[in-house]
């Protein structure tokens, strides 16, 4: 199969759909790569090592679009892209189709077989093309939330650990699933008092097993909450109710009286927000202030770390899109299913009953 290397498109997105290492396994799997010009550029690959690796590069997305049998993007295509995708074409990529209705019907006419990251799904539940991002933006989250708090970035002047004879920041994460856990574990290491909070109960238990000592998983309800970000120097949102916009937890009360210089970082802001006063914010303007608490609300965290991103998003994509490129998306949906739950749109009519749903079409 002819495997197509897209580059983003979207504003600042810099991450790359397959790193170099990815396009030597195609070729080892006897497939052909190419990979639009400077595709890799944004996370740290340059074109000669794509070539390198046994990679083509061609100048501009319609070449990858008229010579691949399955193009690869991060981010959704974009309008400009929907006319240069081919019939019967394998489009493997986030899509996000239910929050976009004009690519729903770009890609309906295409009558390509688009496969989206976002709905790959095992048997369990677990969503193994989404997990590394949240991965990613939970252990960010520590860090920007480290940062803000130093004096020069508006801070309250605290250093996450403290030090010897010194108390440490306590760190207050709402949210115990994948962003929260590795929030905390950032945290704990950094020697803060942590406090995780969750509503399920099997999940507080799990975290109490495998979490370290200086970590406190806490039952979440209003109360709980409002005493503990009182005591707060960080709080991290990380909550989800699946299919649902995020609940907004921290109210404008609370915040007017946390401390003066401290810092909420809302991840869950993809989903609206958790707390009442949070707005979406970008890498190049990330944080705003209200009653004296810096707010950081980047919707595209991962964004910011581009190489740890790609890499961290290749090792989940790349055993998805090999076994497709080696056995057909028919053969490969039907052996997967954790695959076939990724098929939204094939040969004009959706797959995918969210995406139906939304937009009110046949499925
Ligand atoms: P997850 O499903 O693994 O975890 C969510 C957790 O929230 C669950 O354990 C659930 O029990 C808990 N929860 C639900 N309601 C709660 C409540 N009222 N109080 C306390 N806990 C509650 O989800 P995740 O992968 O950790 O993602 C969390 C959020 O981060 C999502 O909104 C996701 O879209 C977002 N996210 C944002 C970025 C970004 O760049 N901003 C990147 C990745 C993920």
């Amino acid at each position: 199969m002819i495997v197509g290397i897209l580059k983003e498109i979207k504003v600042l997105e810099r991450r790359v759909c397959m790193t170099p290492a990815g396009v030597v396994a195609m070729v080892q799997n006897g497939h052909e790569v190419v990979v639009e010009k400077d595709a890799g550029a944004g996370s740290g690959f340059e074109d000669a090592l794509y070539v390198e690796a046994g990679a083509t590069i061609l100048d501009t997305p319609a070449e990858v679009y008229a010579k691949a049998d399955m193009v690869m993007h991060v981010k959704e295509p974009q309008p400009s892209e929907y006319d240069m995708i081919r019939e019967g074409q394998i489009v493997f990529t986030y899509l996000h189709l239910a929050a976009d209705e004009p690519q729903t019907m770009g890609l309906m006419k295409s009558k390509s077989i688009c496969i989206a990251y976002e709905t790959v799904e095992k048997a369990d539940g677990s969503l193994p093309l989404l997990l590394p991002m949240s991965e990613v933006a939970g252990r960010m989250a520590t860090q920007e939330g480290a940062k803000y708090l130093e004096m020069p970035m508006g801070g309250r002047g605290v250093l996450l650990g403290g030090v010897t004879g010194v108390e440490p920041a306590t760190v207050v994460v709402i949210g115990g699933g994948v962003v929260g856990v590795n929030a905390a574990k950032m945290a704990c290491g950094l020697g803060a008092k942590v406090y995780i909070l969750d509503t399920n109960l099997d999940r507080l238990r799990y975290l109490d097993d495998i979490m370290p000592a200086n970590c406190y998983p806490v039952m979440s309800n209003p109360s709980v909450l409002r005493e503990l970000v009182l005591q707060a120097d960080v709080v991290i949102g990380a909550v989800l109710i699946a299919g649902a916009k995020a609940p907004k937890l921290l109210t404008k009360d609370m915040l007017k009286d946390m401390k003066d210089g401290s810092v909420i970082v809302d991840v869950a802001i993809d989903q609206g927000g958790c707390f009442e006063t949070s707005k979406a914010t970008t890498h190049e303007d990330p944080t705003f202030v209200v009653d004296g608490v810096t707010h950081y609300c980047v919707a595209n965290m991962p964004g910011a770390v581009s190489r740890t991103s790609t890499m961290a998003l290749t090792n989940a994509t790349l055993p998805y899109a090999l076994e497709i490129a080696n056995k057909g998306w028919k053969k490969a949906v039907q052996e997967n299913e954790a695959l076939k739950k990724g098929v939204n749109v094939v040969d004009g009519k959706i797959t995918f009953k969210g995406v139906s749903d939304a937009w009110n079409l046949d499925y």
